[in-house]
């Protein structure tokens, strides 16, 4: 027997959210973003499963791109801040990669590489993120320059990407949308701009290419609730189980500092996971978990491999008995939203030594 502490992977349901976030744009094609290890998902597996369904993939860097392709993933790979050398322009050449051009560093050397095979290239432009990309009055330029490359294939892509599409608020998004609009009544290239929220919230935001990634992973990205993101299935069930079980008095403290104090006679339960294993240390006293069919909470600091939890009252509570950290009954955005962050930045810090176990649930 090992350690208890695990995350279940459900592949049925990663498939059911792909299916969504292409059926809630039927005329665009939906490339699956698959970084930062399928944002803790497992990147390989998750480019397996879905490997009949997306059209391409996308990853942050080339070095993610040429892990996909060692272990025989063939569908296009789109880099998505491109290459940073030279060399990793000859890689993207070699593993048949496509490339984001950002930024004129990127423009140059790539019109200057010697490749002999051109590349296919997503133009990034900057419509307010300002974190990446051309700014709009220089792209025409830059778009050109591409285009008249035997470096480049003719089919550039353009691309932008949104700052505050989960906003489901804030105009901010329209005008991103107008500015790419706008400059591609001139340009006429397919083009790309969605995101999750982009999807999920912005019809107008739906175009040629939508790059999906937190929703494949089944979970909102918006604050409130939303009628399509609310169908999403939580495809990551992190688990673990009761190591220990134990009785304290009225104002005795528990964990270090003893941040947390019983307000009453209380049974803690102690759980075989902490932040040394990705669960959010800045995770506060009354963060939901889900134990023998119950919600109960977390009381005390996160220690590094272990964890509390309040289980007074609670009936039927052993050691040895499963609790859920995050899953289909506890969603990893409640957690995020007690621990002070986002749930994607949640799946994403887990660590390796949590390992994942992939199922097909059939629903
Ligand atoms: C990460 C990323 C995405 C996916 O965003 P989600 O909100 O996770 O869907 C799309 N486009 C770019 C450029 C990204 O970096």
């Amino acid at each position: 027997m090992t350690r208890p502490a695990r995350a279940i992977i459900d592949l049925d349901a990663l498939k059911q959210n792909y299916q969504l976030a292409a059926s809630t744009a039927p005329t665009s094609k939906t490339m699956a973003i698959i970084k930062a290890n399928a944002y803790g998902h497992g990147m390989v597996e998750i480019a397996k499963a879905l490997h009949e369904l997306t059209p391409a993939f996308g990853v942050a860097t080339i070095d993610e791109a040429i892990q996909l392709r060692k272990a025989g993933i063939e569908k296009p790979i789109l880099s998505l801040q491109g290459a940073f050398s030279e060399q990793e322009i000859k890689a993207a050449v070699k593993h048949f990669l496509w490339l984001t051009i950002e930024n004129n560093k990127q423009v140059q050397e790539l019109i200057n590489c010697d490749i002999g095979t051109p590349l296919s290239i997503w133009l990034k432009v900057d419509t307010g993120m300002h974190r990446l990309g051309i700014s709009p009055n220089e792209a025409i330029d830059v778009y050109k320059k591409l285009r008249s490359s035997s470096n480049v294939n003719n089919d550039i892509v353009v691309s932008t990407h949104f700052a505050c599409a989960d906003e489901l608020n804030n105009n901010f998004t329209e005008q991103q949308i107008k500015a790419l609009t706008e400059l591609n009544t001139i340009l006429n290239a397919p083009i790309s701009f969605a995101n999750s929220p982009g999807i999920l919230g912005w019809e107008n935001s739906h175009a040629d290419w939508n790059r999906a990634g937190f929703m494949l992973y089944g979970n909102s990205p918006f604050k409130e609730s939303h009628p399509i993101a609310d169908r999403l299935t939580p495809v990551m069930t992190m688990l673990s189980s009761i190591i220990s079980i134990k009785n304290i008095k009225k104002g005795d403290g528990v964990g270090y500092g003893h941040i947390w104090k019983a307000g009453r006679d209380s049974t803690i339960a102690t759980v075989t996971v902490g932040y040394g294993d990705g669960y959010p240390r800045q995770a506060a006293s009354g963060t939901p978990v889900y134990v023998n069919n119950q919600r109960a909470s977390l009381v005390g600091r996160v220690s590094m491999d272990m964890l509390t939890i309040d289980i007074t009252g609670l009936e039927n509570i052993k050691i040895g008995d499963e609790v859920e950290l995050w899953g289909k009954n506890i969603s990893v955005n409640e957690v995020a939203t007690y621990s002070n962050t986002s749930g994607y930045e949640v799946l994403t810090r887990r660590t390796t030594r949590i390992p994942n176990t992939y199922i097909e649930s059939g629903n």
